[in-house]
């Protein structure tokens, strides 16, 4: 359908050099700015009471001074009218077209309302993914999940339409239907978060079917942080016979980010998103790399109900590198390494809860499961590891244990109570698994 024979989507905006692209970026911003300032009732209290108005966007500095939003603001607005999104609507409510909302796993769920140019936004966000990943018209792409009122599946489906792949739609189907009909069907690629691919692999093997006959060429991950933690990766690519790529969005920014086909960072894709990361300690803008802080992100064209500033609790850093693709947009290392909520101190020390999956994640002698328990005894945070060992494996018990102490010890400074619970026992999840928790804030 769409002939290109570039390996960009877009030549022009993926490889613009870099101070056309800042120069771009002021005045996306400056134009959201306008537009929210003087059709969103929410956004103009905000920055009346902050003193500021459109006038005063010159610069990229100038850009700091515009007050962040989070969630909770985004909850607080949903008790207002228009029903059921707030006054933050910058259009009239009879042009929203599409009602979405978050998975609500941190709390009451957030409403976003899309117009329909916000609507052909969000699928132009997919496709730059999809595209840098390899999808081309000649594909055969499954997408195993019930979409429902989540916004991932929807936009990559539309995207891969785009493209003019062949999209089916694996949705009411239950997780033995799907192998057999991406077998059946001799699919190319699907999307699921790292916990179901992995977990449709394992149910592959159960009915018989080795997942790399099925002759899938790639795996576009979502949800979780899996696919940029190497060792998870591994393990997909492993299982499949094919390569795994990730993409980070969320439903009330956009589908911000994603892996190409060089497997390295992710590039923001800086013609549609400002991506800011700030020091969590001091507030200042960071921009050298390899420095974590929390991201603040703005959504240079979503229009019905803008995102401008909003302080996601992503904790991310800026790569070091640059990616051998040419693209020229902007990378970050390692994806989103944790939500600034759960990267916790333990015991006095900064505990990622990405870095105990990369440890567990690089014993083969384990299954895909486990689960994290921090919590207090007496005065003193106790961590308990639960793991599953695979039957073949389970002579070697004790110096597996011993071992995987050691690696954990190196990896966070920690020490850990592992328990060994039964193949099959450990909670297996569908969509997102919750691996970690902290019984300590309740
Ligand atoms: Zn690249």
């Amino acid at each position: 359908m769409v002939q290109r024979d570039s390996i960009y989507w877009n030549p022009i905006l993926e490889t613009m050099p870099r101070e056309k692209l800042k120069e771009l970026q002021i005045k996306k911003f400056k134009r959201i700015f306008e537009w929210a300032y003087n059709n969103s009732p929410f956004y103009r209290k905000l920055y009346k009471e902050a003193g500021i108005e459109p006038g005063d966007i010159k610069s990229y500095e100038d850009i700091k001074k515009v007050p962040k939003i989070d969630k909770a603001m985004l909850r607080d607005v949903q008790t207002r009218e228009p029903f059921p999104y707030g006054d933050i609507l910058a259009v009239p409510l009879k042009d929203i077209v599409v009602f979405r909302q978050t998975s609500g796993t941190t709390g009451t769920p957030v409403y976003q309302a899309d117009t329909w140019q916000d609507w052909e936004w969000w699928s132009e966000c997919w496709a730059y993914i999809l595209y840098a990943q390899g999808y081309r018209d000649t594909d055969r792409f499954f997408l195993p999940f019930g979409y429902n009122i989540f916004v991932a599946f929807w936009a990559a489906h539309y995207a891969a339409e785009k493209i003019g792949c062949e999209v089916i739609p694996g949705g009411v189907l239950d997780t033995e239907a799907r192998i057999l009909k991406m077998q059946e069907l001799k699919c190319t690629a699907f999307a699921a978060t790292p916990t179901y691919v992995l977990g449709m692999a394992d149910t592959a093997r159960k009915m018989g079917i080795d997942p790399r006959s099925i002759g899938i060429k790639k795996i576009t991950c979502a949800g979780e942080p899996g696919a940029s933690i190497p060792t998870t990766k591994q393990r997909m690519e492993e299982a499949w016979g094919a390569k795994v790529y990730d993409h980070i969005g969320a439903t009330e920014i956009g589908a911000w980010s994603y892996m190409c086909t060089e497997q390295k960072g992710l590039h923001v894709n800086e013609a549609f998103f400002l991506v800011e990361i700030e020091d969590t300690e001091t507030g200042e803008i960071i921009e050298e790399p390899m420095k974590q802080g929390k991201m603040i992100v703005t959504a240079l064209d979503r229009i019905g109900k803008p995102c401008i500033r909003f302080d996601s609790k992503d904790v991310i850093r800026w790569a070091d590198y640059d990616c051998p693709c040419g693209r020229t947009f902007r990378m970050i290392d390692g994806g989103v390494i944790g939500r600034a909520d759960d990267i916790t101190k333990v015991k006095g020390v900064l505990l990622a809860p990405t870095a105990i999956e990369e440890v567990v994640r690089s014993f083969k002698e384990l299954s895909d499961e486990y689960e994290v328990v921090v919590s207090k005894k007496g005065d003193i945070d106790d961590i308990l590891l639960k793991i599953e060992i695979l039957p073949e494996h389970e002579g070697k018990k004790e110096e597996i244990l011993s071992r995987l102490k050691d690696q954990l010890r190196v990896k966070t400074n920690l020490g850990y109570r592992i328990e060994v619970h039964p193949y099959g026992s450990l909670p297996r999840y569908d969509v997102k698994a919750k691996r970690f928790k902290d019984l300590r804030k309740h």
